[in-house]
């Protein structure tokens, strides 16, 4: 490592900047953001700021003259475009005054450089390369900046203003940094993460005694439960949120739609807990889940309920955190991308369509009772698409009573099983054809869509459909 990061403190002194142009321009913005003070020798004598913020530009101190003769009092640092001898000039003025200097794009001459940087207010984080290769440092930038909450720097500056306050009241080093671990990681930490900064600041008021919060064995105050949301399928349709939680658990309770690779995800010491039913075996029931749920948050673990699509559509996600709720248990859910619309974006169906279809119906038909249940009548606008989950088995009856309530038999339908999966599966046809459609599927889980903007989707196109519909189309008129 020849570059250490150190943090330069903007308010001790100016930035002397010399030069001009856009990567000079860069700086400036990035100067000004940063809150610096900036003494700018335009080498071209224009300082021409085009692209800046006027109120901020105004904050610039324009200098004039030979900057390798300017007197350099109050200059803590010296930045500096490369071109000609100004800069090796500047490089030696500012090595023979102790000062740090950037000659851009210039290494030889340069005692610190820019790193790329992540900030998030009170929370800054540096990358380099040494110079090496600017654009791997932006790669990894990017990396972090996917994985730090956004609310990381309110996190920060939330304990920065107590952290005083704090000191008196735990004297002990070791305890007062447990302490604010304890906030980091638990409820209060996660309050301030979701902007909910005064619910955080009451609970933090709420502890009487912050010694005995410190020093109580782990646990009690830090469980909770997140539902979260594991997508379709592919691994790569998480959301950063449910990434983070995931890497963030001491156990996770998955159901049997959850992949494998989903899993592999996950912090690699959580605990793993199937809970849904398994091929021949039942589930272990949805009261037993949310018993599982309880007892793991009480005894202080961070626990993930982790959910196939979107625990909120047809995921029993609502019971649970009413389970969670009475037993005074903290939770938070993190919403995931459900099959039906992995499905029509891996397939191309776009659900809804100019004038084509306006509307959309998720519904779940398990059985051919579930389906018998279901009032078809509403579901027979021709500018509605309807999307079937658990709706397999249940396809020649939904296919009756569609038909009965009125419903085109040439309505386009598609079935999509393992969307988003490596082994995905789609069909298209007909709703006249929908249980033979249905057979053609190798293994579940599949998923129904019936309405006419199916008639867009890729199987429909590959099966050549097109010309098929249109000739259902002339012979009907
Ligand atoms: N909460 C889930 C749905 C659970 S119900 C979600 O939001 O997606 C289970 C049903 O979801 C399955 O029977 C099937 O109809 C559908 N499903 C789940 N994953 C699927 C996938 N990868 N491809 C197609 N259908 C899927």
């Amino acid at each position: 490592m020849r570059f250490l990061p150190v943090f330069l403190d903007l308010q001790a002194g100016s930035i002397l900047l010399v030069g001009g142009g856009e990567l000079v321009r860069a700086k400036l913005r990035l100067l000004l953001s940063a809150g610096a003070h900036i003494r700018w020798h335009a080498t071209d004598g224009r300082h021409d700021v085009t692209g800046l913020d006027a109120v901020d530009a105004a904050r610039i101190e324009r200098a004039e003259g030979d900057p390798r003769t300017a007197d350099l009092s109050g200059v803590i640092a010296i930045l500096c475009a490369g071109a000609g001898d100004i800069g090796p000039a500047m490089s030696s003025r500012a090595k023979a005054l102790g000062l740090p200097v950037n000659v851009m794009d210039d290494l030889q001459h340069s005692t610190f450089i820019f790193p790329a940087i992540v900030d998030r207010g009170d929370v800054v984080v540096a990358v380099g390369t040494g110079g090496a290769s600017p654009v791997v440092a932006r790669r990894v930038r990017e990396r972090i900046e996917a994985v730090l909450p956004a609310r990381i720097g309110d996190l920060a500056s939330f304990i920065g203003r107590r952290r005083k306050a704090m000191h008196g009241r735990i004297p002990e080093f070791a305890l007062r940094r447990r302490f604010w671990e304890r906030i980091v990681d638990g409820p209060i930490g996660a309050l301030v993460l979701a902007g909910r900064g005064d619910e955080a600041e009451a609970a933090l008021k709420h502890i009487a005694d912050p010694s005995a919060f410190a020093g109580a064995p782990a646990g009690r105050a830090e469980g909770r439960v997140t539902l979260v949301g594991a997508g379709p399928g592919d691994p790569d349709l998480l959301t950063v949120k449910a990434l983070r939680a995931l890497q963030d658990a001491d156990v996770i309770f998955y159901d049997e739609l959850v992949a494998p690779e989903i899993l592999d995800r996950a912090r690699r010491d959580a605990a793993r807990v199937p809970v849904g039913r398994r091929v021949g075996k039942p589930g272990i029931g949805q009261d037993a889940i949310n018993r599982l749920l309880i007892d793991a948050a009480k005894s202080g673990q961070r626990a993930v309920r982790l959910k196939g699509g979107d625990p909120f559509i047809f995921g029993r996600g609502g019971e649970e955190i009413e389970a969670l709720r009475k037993a005074d248990v903290a939770y938070s859910v993190i919403p995931g991308i459900t099959a039906g619309l992995g499905a029509a974006a891996q397939s191309e169906v776009p659900l809804t369509f100019r004038n084509e279809a306006l509307r959309i119906t998720f519904l779940t038909a398990h059985k051919a009772r579930d389906a018998e249940t279901v009032d078809w009548s509403t579901l027979t606008d021709v500018k509605m698409t309807v999307v079937v989950y658990m709706g397999m088995t249940a396809a020649p009856s939904i296919r009756a009573g569609l038909l009965a309530a009125g419903r085109s038999p040439q309505t386009p339908v598609g079935v999509f099983a393992r969307a988003t999966r490596p082994d995905s599966q789609a069909v298209a046809g007909t709703l006249n054809e929908l249980p033979a459609l249905v057979q053609r599927i190798d293994s579940g889980p599949a998923i129904l869509v019936i309405g006419d903007v199916v008639a867009h989707s890729t199987p429909w196109r590959d099966a050549g459909l097109d010309s098929l519909l249109s000739n259902f189309l002339v012979a009907a008129e």
